[in-house]
């Protein structure tokens, strides 16, 4: 043997000198998984102060209890109770960031970042809470009159209301400037006519933040955002559209034919809606980005819990190194990730991160997250295959977000912009 010629006598060595490590047994797999269900990866993560920790843990149980047990049904179903949203609203999960006047608790966003990284561990993909609490009410607050703000965050922040952000059409998805929705003054109104799409939360959204064209010749400053309602006449829902994965979300096409809308229902001013959409996207991807390394995290977990127990060949599928090595190269990316997106949320939480780092972050954890997904999915073989694991739902669950919240060929354009 080269090297020190030191070697622990507790270990056998392998033939490339490479002490074995005993197989855990499965009660060090358990607390593995603990632990990093608990969100520490190899490095310990600073970003979260204990206040977050004990919070991670009252969102993991009230995900057990009032999330998981009916996710299978909602799958089912393609839709998500609303029932759901009023008890995530009784137990303060929804609006959290939003001040406690309008009804939210006003902390800061790294409680969002556990409550998705939480999410997307137990694998429930159906309740697209993040549209809700961290898009849609942040615009509300931040461009909302006051009576806008009075009106609608404290019944989102119950969970009674729940919004949409509808900004894609058919036509129009990366290049939201070729939308084709108008948004037409007059009087004391505003009359809409369109056609929006993909819109999550579409079916049960009571609430809708629409992007339409005030000034077609305006370009980037001719487009508003209004807050339509469920009710008003000319708005109408179309399909729960069937996806490829997180078939408990309900993913709507959305009509407005003629809706009059009146003045005091405008977010922000006349023109600004692309500005306010911008200002707030490096959050919007940093939630898809969140949600993406968690997700990776948890996916080779389950992989490594399961290469253990599986017998190939006569030995565990973990023990052949091509899998061995398959998951190390996998969780050296992953805790690459992980730094990146922590430092991430830190600047997030104090309102500097940039869009284009923003970007980089949604770009390289998503591909990493689909990449470790497929690997994943092949070394479970055919059960990878298989609905009741859960790893072939994160596959087909996690597929939309290389492409939803700006695709990332999208960020490979704002990336490029540095230079
Ligand atoms: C599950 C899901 C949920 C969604 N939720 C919402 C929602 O709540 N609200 C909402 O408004 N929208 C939502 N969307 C829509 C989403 O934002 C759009 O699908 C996305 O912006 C891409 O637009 P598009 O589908 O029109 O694709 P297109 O714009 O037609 O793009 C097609 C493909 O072209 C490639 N591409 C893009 N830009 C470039 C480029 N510059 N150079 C080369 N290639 C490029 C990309 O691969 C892209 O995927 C959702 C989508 C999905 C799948």
């Amino acid at each position: 043997m080269s090297g020190t010629g030191v070697r622990p006598t507790s270990a056998p060595a392998n033939s490339q000198g490479i002490p074995d490590e005993p197989s855990p047994s499965s009660g060090q797999l358990r607390r593995e998984r603990l632990r990093l269900m608990s969100s520490q990866s190899l490095l310990p993560r600073t970003v979260f102060d204990e206040d977050h920790v004990a919070f991670r843990e009252s969102v993991r149980r009230f995900l057990e209890l009032e999330i998981a047990p009916y996710h299978a049904r909602w799958e089912e179903a393609g839709i998500v109770d609303r029932e759901a949203w009023a008890a995530a609203g009784r137990q303060g999960l929804l609006c959290m960031t939003i001040p406690e006047q309008y009804g939210g608790l006003g902390v800061d966003r790294r409680y969002s970042a556990v409550l998705i990284e939480e999410i997307a561990r137990q694998g429930l993909s159906g309740p697209f809470f993040h549209v809700h609490s961290d898009i849609v009410a942040p615009y509300i607050d931040s461009y909302g009159t006051e009576a806008q703000k009075s009106r609608w965050l404290p019944p989102m922040a119950r969970g009674e209301i729940i919004a949409a952000i509808a900004m894609t059409e058919p036509g129009a998805g990366s290049d939201l400037q070729a939308m084709r929705t108008v948004a037409v003054r007059d009087g004391d109104e505003y009359v809409l006519n369109g056609q929006k799409t993909y819109i999550s939360n579409g079916q049960l959204a009571d609430l809708v933040v629409v992007a339409a064209k005030t000034d077609p010749a305006g370009g980037s400053r001719g487009v508003s955002l209004f807050l339509v309602e469920r009710e008003r006449v000319g708005f109408e829902r179309g399909r729960n559209l069937k996806k490829m994965g997180s078939h408990a979300q309900d993913t709507s096409e959305l009509f407005f034919s003629d809706v009059r809308i009146p003045m005091e229902n405008r977010l922000g001013d006349e023109g600004h809606g692309f500005y306010m959409m911008m200002k707030e996207l490096a959050w919007e991807r940093m939630l898809v980005a969140i949600r993406a390394v968690a997700g990776a995290e948890q996916a080779l977990v389950e992989t490594a819990e399961y290469a253990r127990n599986r017998m190939l060949f006569g030995k565990p599928l973990f023990d052949h190194q091509y899998n061995r090595f398959k998951l190390a190269e996998l969780r050296a990316q992953t805790e690459m990730a992980r730094v990146f997106i922590d430092r991430c949320i830190e600047l997030v939480t104090r309102g500097e991160l940039d869009a284009a780092v923003a970007a980089i972050a949604k770009k390289q954890s998503t591909d990493l997250m689909m990449r470790a997904l497929d690997d994943c999915v092949q070394m479970h073989g055919g059960a990878g295959y298989m609905w009741e694991y859960p790893v072939c739902r994160a596959f087909v669950d996690g597929r939309y977000t290389r492409i939803a919240g700006g695709s990332n060929e999208t960020m490979l354009e704002l990336i490029a912009r540095t230079f």
